[in-house]
Parts: structure tokens; sequence; C-alpha cells
């Protein structure tokens, strides 16, 4: 039996993480979607392209971050040749789709956001094994999901699936606007919000009338090929969606070298999203690229702030997902006047996280994500130390039984190191944030935008001319002034858009925003004469 048809849970959200103890009903599904996915782990999973299941001999083993011995699944290791099946299947499927009325594809749409729901038990419990994220925050990327898609519905909606009449062109002619789709879209998506960064994007696509190739991160493709079967029972037809699982620089490189592909949507890493821009700008006909990248995202104390907040705000955006979100906050700009202060809540507060397995109900911080990951942790820490930083709280990797079997790290707090120094500009993707004392809010402003990121940024402030200053100056996509569930977290569908500027976005449009779905159309100017 599915656990979320014996449930009927309230909306959980990155910022309902603190109600755990009201959400018993919550808890006992958790538990019995664990116990169910359990037996459907170590399983042999082929792709799927126009429809069709496509098996290779050769597969990735998808171990657990949480415990590297638990096998989630073995994934067929695809190639640009299946890229290119994919491509024609979804070239094929594209003109059917496409002339579908917009009414009817948001009106299937919903149908996989309803689907999405249905599963949201296990739809989480599979977030867990793939990423190592804690309940709360595997529930919540289910439950964004299906947000993300009801809110582009509602956009085409609300905009008429954006056909506009225009001025009249004279001799009683007609005019109108009309955004139409480009065709097959490349949707590549990171492994730290492995659905809702996936069933966005996916979903924009696809109401928009396009028809996509679909590749998740190499890390959680258990999640991506969940993301497929929604799609599928919530009825999208056949090779208008195809998943494709592989190497990021082999099927993810193909699917932006490939001909047939009208535009890209990449969310990850700074590095592999402009070298996908470049790799598009070498083409000889232009193509949309959607990139969202990486963060450095700060938060300024001023005295007047309530320090309490801004330690449980700075605490849930800095370790939430153990860092790896990349509207986390790592580096922190205090005034001087409070600083110490400050730091002492900061710490206290990060001395009560437990860190275990993210299965566990009472679990607040997971493993990192791979070895990778780990080696940044540990080189960070190091460099800090070298350079005369001191460690407040954590530095070190959890040695003990069960955790070595996974990558699991203390979250951890410096301070003393310069403001200048490069653990304040580089994103590191951990649970470690660097602490910098200040004078002044124009100087904390001035350290806040000396990166060549603007995702995310918060104040804490109770001085309204403060904030309106650092609202006025902060160069960052998406900001926030006293928010204690997560000062520079916690974006929400339709509540606040998600996009970067700077070197964290090439668009200049967030997620979850009025103006992304426009994104995937083009427009189409149209004059009648009589
Ligand atoms: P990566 O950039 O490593 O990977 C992202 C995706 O790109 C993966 O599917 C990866 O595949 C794929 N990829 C890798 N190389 C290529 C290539 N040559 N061509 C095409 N695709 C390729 O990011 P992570 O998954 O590690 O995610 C973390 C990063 O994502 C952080 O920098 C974070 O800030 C950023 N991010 C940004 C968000 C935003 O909204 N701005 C939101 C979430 C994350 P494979 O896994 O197989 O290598």
């Amino acid at each position: 039996m599915n656990p979320s048809q014996e449930v009927s849970v309230r909306k959980i959200t990155y910022a309902t993480i603190d109600d755990q103890e009201r959400l018993t009903d919550f808890h006992v599904a958790y538990d019995r979607a664990v116990e169910i996915t359990k037996k459907t782990l170590g399983r042999h999973h082929p792709m799927f392209i126009d429809g069709q299941s496509v098996w290779t001999k050769d597969e990735t083993i998808d171990r657990s971050p949480i415990d590297r011995r638990i096998q989630v699944g073995f994934f067929a290791k695809g190639t640009a040749d299946h890229v290119r099946d994919a491509v024609i299947a979804a070239r094929r499927a594209f003109p059917e789709w496409s002339s579908w009325p917009w009414q009817e594809r948001i009106a299937l749409m919903r149908s996989v956001a309803r689907t999405i729901r249905k599963h949201r038990f296990e739809l989480a419990v599979a977030i867990a094994y793939d990423a190592g994220k804690s309940r709360m925050e595997c529930a919540s990327d289910v439950e964004e999901s299906a947000d993300f898609v009801d809110y582009y519905c509602d956009q085409m909606e609300q905009n008429n699936g954006f056909v506009r009449e225009m001025q009249c062109p004279g001799d009683g002619g007609t005019s109108s606007s009309k955004l139409k789709p480009y065709g097959v879209w490349s949707v590549v998506a990171p492994f730290n919000f492995p659905l809702a960064l996936a069933a966005g994007p996916s979903a924009a696509a696809l109401i928009a009338g396009n028809s996509v190739v679909f590749k998740p991160a190499s890390d959680t493709p258990f999640v991506g090929l969940k993301l497929y079967e929604m799609m599928v029972e919530g009825g999208v037809p056949r090779g208008v969606f195809n998943l494709v699982t592989g190497n990021g620089s082999v099927v993810g490189q193909e699917m932006v070298e490939n001909g047939g592909i009208d535009g890209i949507v990449f969310t990850g890493s700074k590095d592999v999203g402009m070298h996908l821009a470049r790799s598009n700008a070498l083409r000889s006909i232009p193509r949309p690229v959607v990139a969202e990248m990486g963060g450095k995202n700060p938060t300024v104390v001023m005295p007047s702030a309530h320090l309490e907040k801004a330690a449980e705000g700075v605490l849930r955006s800095a370790f939430g997902a153990q860092g790896q979100k990349c509207s986390a906050c790592s580096r922190v700009y205090v005034a001087r006047e409070v600083h110490e202060r400050f730091l002492e809540l900061l710490v206290e507060k990060t001395a009560s996280l437990k860190i275990g397995n993210p299965l566990e109900r009472d679990c607040w911080l997971g493993p990192l994500i791979n070895e990778t990951a780990l080696k940044t942790y540990e080189r960070a820490v190091r460099q800090a130390s070298d350079d005369g930083g001191r460690i407040l709280i954590g530095g070190r990797r959890l040695t003990n039984d069960p955790f070595c079997h996974g990558f699991y790290v203390e979250p951890t707090i410096i301070d003393r190191l310069p403001n200048t120094h490069p653990l304040f500009s580089e994103e590191l993707f951990v649970p470690l944030a660097v602490v910098g004392e200040v004078a002044s809010l124009s100087e904390a402003i001035e350290l806040a935008n000396r990166t060549e990121y603007g995702l995310t940024a918060g104040i804490f402030s109770e001085d309204p001319e403060e904030v309106d200053c650092f609202f006025e100056h902060v160069e960052a996509g998406v900001i926030y002034a006293n928010r204690s569930a997560g000062i520079t977290t916690g974006a929400w569908p339709g509540v606040n858009a998600f996009g970067g500027w700077k070197a964290s976005g090439s668009t200049g449009r967030g997620s979850g925003g009025p103006y992304y779905l426009q994104q995937f159309m083009r427009e189409q100017s149209q004059v009648r004469m009589h």
C-alpha cells in the first residue's frame, strides 16, 4: 500500500523544519515508506527513450551516501548514441505535443503534480537514499516539485497561454503576440535537489509545449528514475519526456552539443554551467541556455539585530542539507559590537544539531554526497587552520561505526580569518561557514558584493533604514531580512522566485517566479490584414 494514501499531511516546506513533533502521522508514513523502499534497493534499471526501456551492458552502481555499502541500484550507463536516440524520439513527439491546446497540456501536467503528491513518501525516501538529506529536507524537495508544476500551470492560465492582442496595425488588420515552444529541451539536473530541480525545469519546458531529454546527476539516478515514473503515471505521452542516465562528460556533453536540441536548462556548478554556455556560443545558430549556478551567500548581522533569531537563521541556512544548497549561507559579516555574543549563540545552537542517519526521525544533518565533497571539506578546514583561522566548532569527519561507511562531517564555524581570505569567496558546498567582523553596514555590503556570485543574501537588523540600504545595494537575486527560518535559503514557487545574478545565473529570471516560464517559449508576432 502506498503510505501517502493513508495520511493527510499539511504542506511541508524548508521553513517547517522545527515542527517535527507535531507531525506524528508524517513520521509513521515515512517509516513505512522506508521499509517499502528498502525492499526495492539493489535492482537493475534501464533508461527510457521513446517510452521504451533501454538497457546497457555497462552499468553504474548507485551507492547511498548514508552508507556506501547500500547499493541503491544499478543504472544504465548511457552513451552519446543514447542521447541521439532520445533527441530523435523527442523531436518526433514534439509536433503533436505542441499542438495540444495549452489548457489540455496543463490539465495533464496538473495530474503529474497530483501524482508526485500521491507518492510523496516514496519519493522523499528515494531522495534520502540517493542524496542523504534529512526527512524534512526530502519531504520539502518533493512538495516543492509538485508546487513548481502547479505554479507554472497557474502562470500559463493567468497569461491566457501567452497570447496577446496588440495595437491595430491599421486598415482594419489585427496584430497579436504569441509565445510558442522551441522544440526539444535538454534538462540537466544537480544532485542536491534531485527532484525539485529536475521536476521544475522539466515541467516548465513541457507546459510550454516542448519535449524533453532529461539527465539526472550521476549521484542521484534513482530519483531521476522516480521523476520519469511520475511523468508516465501522470499521463505524459511517449517520447515527450525521455530519461538518459550516465556521465555528465558523455551524456551531458552530447545533450549540449546535439544539433537537435533547441534549448538547454542546466542547474549545477559555475564551472560546468559556463562550459556549457561557452560550447553553446560556438554554434552557428543561437540557442537559449538557462543556467542556474553556484553561490557564496552572505549574511550581515547588525548591532540592532535580534541575535537569537540571527543565530537561528544562519544555522539553518549554513547547515541545512549539510551545506549542500546553492543558497547555503557560507559567510557571515557581523558588526563588531555583537560579534562575540552572536558567535556564542551560533556555536551553542550548532552544538545541539544531531548528525546521523538521515532516514531517522531526529537526524538534522546527514552525510556529504561523496568523497570529493569530503576532500573539499578537509582541505578547507586545513587551509583555515594554516592561515590563522579559529575553528570555533566542528572541523572533523566522523569516523566511528557506522559513520565511517559514509562521509559524515561536523558542521563547522570559523572566524579570525581576514575578510579577504579565499574561503570568503570560494563556493565549497559543505557545512562550513566563515565569520568576519565589520565596522559598518557599508563595509558589510562591500564585502558581501565582493565575489563573482550573486545568488542569495540576508541581513539581520531591526533598523528598517539599514534593511532598505542593504536591499538597495546588495548584488544578489534573492534577498531576505530577519528570517529565522533560513536567512539565505528556503525559496518557494509562487512565494519568492529563485535565481542568481552574476556568476550564479545566466538569465536574471528566477524559477518559481512570474518570468521563468516564458524562457521556454519564443515570441511570434502575428499580423493579419483583411
Ligand atoms: P555539477 O555542475 O557537477 O553537475 C550538475 C549536472 O551537470 C550533473 O547532472 C552533471 O552530471 C552534469 N554535467 C557535468 N559535466 C557536464 C558536461 N560536460 N556537460 C553537460 N552536463 C554535465 O553540479 P552538482 O551536481 O555537484 O551540484 C552542485 C552545484 O550546483 C553547486 O555549485 C550548486 O551551487 C549548484 N546549484 C545551483 C542551483 C541554483 O539554482 N543556482 C541549485 C542547486 C545547485 P554528472 O553528475 O554525471 O557529472
